[in-house]
């Protein structure tokens, strides 16, 4: 068989080897220390009055003694913190396979801190295929697999017979490849400053669009560092500061990867991300900002256990001459096939379809004529004709390639599987507008728990995109979408 493989199954996203490294502890910058002192107690009896009163003021509007608080809508408005004016604001930060109940672990009490003062998702779903270049632009996008083009980590276009592989940055960032609007030229075309530090995706798209403030990826950037890039943004002065500030970290992705799910290195990582959480959030309280600034922890897909995973052969399935006869296999696990041209497909259905038949709890295979409504995964010629998906726990590879391709956990599988799951929390105007208003209403819709925890049904992740349109005040320039109109509507 040939065609590409999975790379990012094998290693973990961008990783440039195949070791995972234990997180640095964490170094404290004395600078930042001084610094904080000087704006707090600048800040603290100047901005009290000052902020609250422009909180009331301009974030929020009584209307007829209801006690209904509403955003402004409004990207005009501009909300002191007691030195400094700000425009609405949204940082996102995505944490790669931060799976929705590692939150549940006990190993991240700042996290669950910043979604009990703000509020989380009891999870969002990411898109299928459940791999980080689909989801990360349909994070920014809205927009499902079958309509932005990134139809898997690695694939084969049949109209410009070019093969996507995102592991070669210089061909797969081509904007060619990536179709839909991503939130920061959105933001762009309102008039937005916007920063995007190692965001995966392309720093161009089609419009020739680029974020304002753009640093690209590279693997082992401790997180210290990206703290550093991001407050200089919020540092900026008005003119020059970004309203929409995108970071990505791949650290627990990669340790999911090489060590399983339940690993002490992934407990590890997870401290780790947490911490960093904790000193961004911080950083935000310290500016007093926490009510300016929407801050945003997501994830693209979880992670399962694949360790003792049960691999199925593909020779077994269709035989070897059919093996010999594939020329592309698009994505893993969950994997397309296309065949040389004078194959006779039909056989190669037929036996696909008798071993889904025959082992429905190993795996499932689909034409675009049955492929799964929820899937959202047919009307593109990237994707491939067959695909199988298998289920939690099992593999399918071929004798060539044997067991070798997996790793010790992995994603990829189907979107609805708890453990595909990915994870959402914020905290600022955001949370604060919508916990208020569920205070004051007996119709609690859309809201998954009550109490110390703020938890928020879980939803599809292109639902997103029109979220942060609202933070920003710019759904007047948001883009078509897969998203469900007036989603957010009834929180706010
Ligand atoms: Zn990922």
């Amino acid at each position: 068989m040939s065609g590409p493989v999975g790379e990012e199954e094998r290693k973990g996203l961008l990783s440039e080897e195949t070791s995972y490294q234990e997180p640095k502890p964490e170094v404290q910058n004395s600078n930042w220390s001084i610094k904080k002192i000087l704006l707090i107690l600048s800040t603290f009896i100047l901005g009290f009055l000052l902020f609250f009163g422009s909180i009331l003021e301009c974030w929020t509007r009584f209307a007829d003694g209801k006690q209904q608080i509403t955003l402004t809508n409004s990207n005009d408005i501009l909300v002191s913190n007691g030195t400094h004016e700000f425009k609405p604001t949204v940082l996102m930060v995505s944490i790669d396979g931060l799976r929705a109940d590692y939150l549940d672990r006990g190993l991240t009490p700042h996290l669950l801190e910043i979604s009990r003062v703000g509020l989380r998702a009891e999870w969002m779903r990411p898109i299928f295929p459940t791999l980080t270049f689909p989801n990360h632009w349909a994070l920014l996008t809205g927009l499902y697999a079958e309509s932005h083009g990134i139809v898997a980590n690695n694939f084969w276009d049949p109209e410009t017979n070019s093969t996507f592989l995102y592991s070669d940055p210089k061909q797969s960032w081509d904007a060619s490849w990536w179709d839909g609007e991503p939130i920061w030229e959105t933001a762009g075309k309102a008039g937005l400053i916007t920063a995007n530090l190692m965001w995966p995706g392309p720093p161009i798209t089609q419009t020739g669009a680029s974020p304002t403030y753009y640093v690209p990826f590279k693997n082992k950037v401790p997180l210290n560092e990206k703290l550093d890039q991001l407050l200089q943004w919020v540092d900026k002065p008005l003119e020059d500061r970004p309203q929409l500030i995108l970071a990505y970290e791949p650290s627990l992705d990669q340790a999911g990867h090489a060590y399983g799910p339940g690993s002490k290195e992934v407990n590890n990582s997870l401290v780790y991300i947490d911490t960093f959480a904790r000193d961004l959030h911080q950083a935000l309280a310290d500016r007093n900002l926490s009510e300016i600034i929407d801050i945003v922890f997501v994830s693209d897909h979880g992670m399962t256990d694949t360790r003792h995973v049960e691999f199925i052969y593909l020779e077994k399935l269709i035989g070897q001459d059919l093996v010999d006869a594939i020329e592309h296999v698009d994505g893993w696990p969950s994997m397309g096939l296309r065949f040389h041209n004078k194959t006779d497909m039909s056989k190669a259905l037929e036996f696909l379809t008798a071993a889904a038949t025959n082992m429905p709890d190993k795996l499932s295979v689909y034409t675009t004529e049955t492929m799964l409504e929820r899937y959202h995964f047919n009307h593109n010629p990237r994707i491939a004709p067959l695909y199988i998906v298998p289920n939690i726990g099992y593999a399918v590879t071929t004798e060539k390639e044997g067991p070798s391709r997996m790793t010790k956990g992995n994603h990829g599988y189907d979107n609805f599987q708890p453990s595909m799951f990915a994870a959402f929390i914020s905290d600022g105007p955001f949370s604060t507008t919508i916990k208020y208003n569920k205070r004051e209403t007996t119709d609690a819709a859309g809201w998954h728990s009550t109490g110390e925890y703020h938890i928020i049904n879980g939803f599809q992740n292109v639902e997103l995109y029109g979220l942060i349109c609202k933070l920003l005040g710019i759904e007047s320039f948001a883009a078509d979408t897969n998203g469900t109109k007036g989603f957010w509507d009834k929180y706010f």
